[in-house]
């Protein structure tokens, strides 16, 4: 038997959720020497940019599909977190099966699951392996999901009616409305199953959290003192390796290269945001009278076409009349998907207008670029409250509620110009460059989270250790 100490990783659904654990999974086969295996639950054949991903993981860190699930009974409006953990759940049994051929020959020292894979733990349990969390969200997230049972109880409204903010340990007040989505409709599933897995984030034996000290001081502060379980602050964990992901990416680097320092507004709302038609209009009107460079990852417009990576389509035909050649030289538009980490890190980026995912959020602070705040999805609204308002390291456009919360075009150029040239954009440039000189020392050799993660996986090598020593 191989007596590496070998750690079984399963992400839920989503390149969101793939891509900070297996730069999790990194750092334990490169740093600690474990080995992983991941173990991917779906519900539909993997698309491009993921398997793409998949096949560039370094020597020691193994992946397993898993047989997709049918959730063809699920109605056609069920919100995606309800899809995220049926998946998991009806992957159970062939996740045991995993378990059972992955026992046989090697020493599993920990399952680790994201923030919807604590079904899992009762297969870990079965094989007498540790349940672990890494939490690829903020810890202000992970602190509003420890309070969420008991908020629970306390409130009886939906949270965007109550007329309090909402007092997360350790966080500033947040509005009820900007509370993670899933929790924003009580009587629908995704609610009951964000309850039913917070409830069981006390089963982890530690709860591994993709953040650092300075970026949530006072949310990570606050879930120390829980004590139990034990949570390891390991941020900022971010692609480094990076691979050619597209055919597109040197056409876009490129122009990135014959760009003036500093001066290009990057783009983009992750692996899945889209738009309305109406408001891709404002955005690229906006981005015109800015009169500023920008560099856009394109989608089709959510009430026109189904925006799937591998469907053939042409978002650049939703675009205003004439707005192509008008912008030409100054904007640069990429279908689908860039090579975002490898934008953030070019010299030419001064700025990113972002839907809010985290690990977008981390990869900005890594390399110091300050932020326009647009969120969507998830828990991205309190992500945006937290960047502007508590970090300062954000501008945020106003919506205009009269119209549907459309952000306007005026409002658009306004806010990228003052990032680009402003004084705010001064000021919140010199916080971001803070934040990354922290995340640099934070990472560095005796760093916070180089602590933390090392602390962790000497927890595993020990266990593993003791094991072979019984035998
Ligand atoms: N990403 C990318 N190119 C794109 C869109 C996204 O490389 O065109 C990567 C991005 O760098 C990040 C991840 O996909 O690592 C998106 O994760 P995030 O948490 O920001 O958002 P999500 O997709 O989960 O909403």
């Amino acid at each position: 038997m191989d007596q590496t100490p070998h750690i079984a990783i399963l992400p839920s659904p989503g390149m969101g959720h793939l891509v900070p654990l297996a730069e999790f999974a990194k750092h334990l086969t490169l740093q600690h020497n474990f080995s992983v295996t991941l173990i991917l639950p779906a519900d539909r054949p993997l698309s491009i940019a993921q398997n793409t991903f998949l096949d560039s993981l370094p020597k020691g860190i193994n992946y397993i599909l898993l047989p997709p699930v049918n959730i063809h009974d699920l109605p056609d409006d069920v919100r995606v977190e309800t899809r995220i953990c049926l998946t998991v759940t009806r992957s159970l049994p062939s996740l045991r099966d995993a378990f059972k051929s992955l026992i046989a020959s090697k020493k599993l020292a920990a399952l680790v699951v994201d923030l919807f894979g604590t079904d899992a733990f009762d297969i870990a349990k079965e094989f007498n392996v540790s349940p672990y969390i890494f939490f690829p969200s903020t810890a202000t997230c992970l602190s509003f999901l420890f309070y969420l049972p008991k908020l629970h109880e306390m409130v009886s409204c939906e949270y965007k009616d109550f007329p309090e903010p909402i007092q997360i340990p350790g966080s500033i007040p947040i509005s009820g409305r900007d509370i993670l989505d899933p929790a924003q409709d009580r009587k629908n599933d995704a609610y009951k199953w964000l309850l039913h897995h917070s409830r069981r984030y006390t089963l982890a034996e530690g709860i591994i959290v993709n953040s650092f000290k300075d970026l949530e001081p006072g949310p990570i502060k606050a879930l120390h003192e829980m004590k139990e379980p034990p949570i390891y602050p390991v941020g900022p964990l971010i692609q480094r390796n990076l691979t050619k992901q597209i055919d597109a990416e040197d056409e876009c680097l490129k122009w990135l290269d014959n760009q003036p320092s500093g001066s290009v507004l990057f783009i983009s709302f992750g692996s899945g945001g889209t738009l309305t038609q109406n408001q891709l209009i404002e955005l690229a009107l906006g981005l015109e009278m800015s009169e500023q460079r920008f560099l856009w990852v394109v989608r089709n417009p959510k009430d026109r076409v189904a925006n799937v990576v591998q469907i053939q389509s042409d978002p650049l035909a939703y675009m205003p009349k004439g707005f192509l050649e008008r912008i030409q030289g100054r904007g640069f538009l990429v279908p689908l998907w860039a090579p975002q980490a490898k934008i953030l890190n070019h010299g030419s980026t001064g700025g990113f207008l972002t839907h809010c995912g985290w690990n977008s959020i981390l990869e900005s602070v890594v390399q110091g670029v300050p932020l326009i705040v647009w969120p969507l999805y998830a828990e991205q609204k309190m992500n945006a409250v937290m960047l502007a308002e508590d970090l300062k390291v954000a501008l945020r456009p106003k919506s205009n509620d009269e119209n549907n919360g459309l952000i306007g075009r005026v409002e658009i150029a306004n806010v990228v110009k003052g990032l680009i040239k402003g004084e705010e954009g001064k000021r919140v440039r010199t916080r971001m460059k803070e934040l990354k000189d922290a995340a640099v020392e934070v990472s560095s050799e005796d760093g916070s989270s180089t602590k933390a993660l090392a602390q962790v996986a000497h927890k595993w090598a020990r266990f593993v250790h003791k094991t072979i020593s019984l035998l």
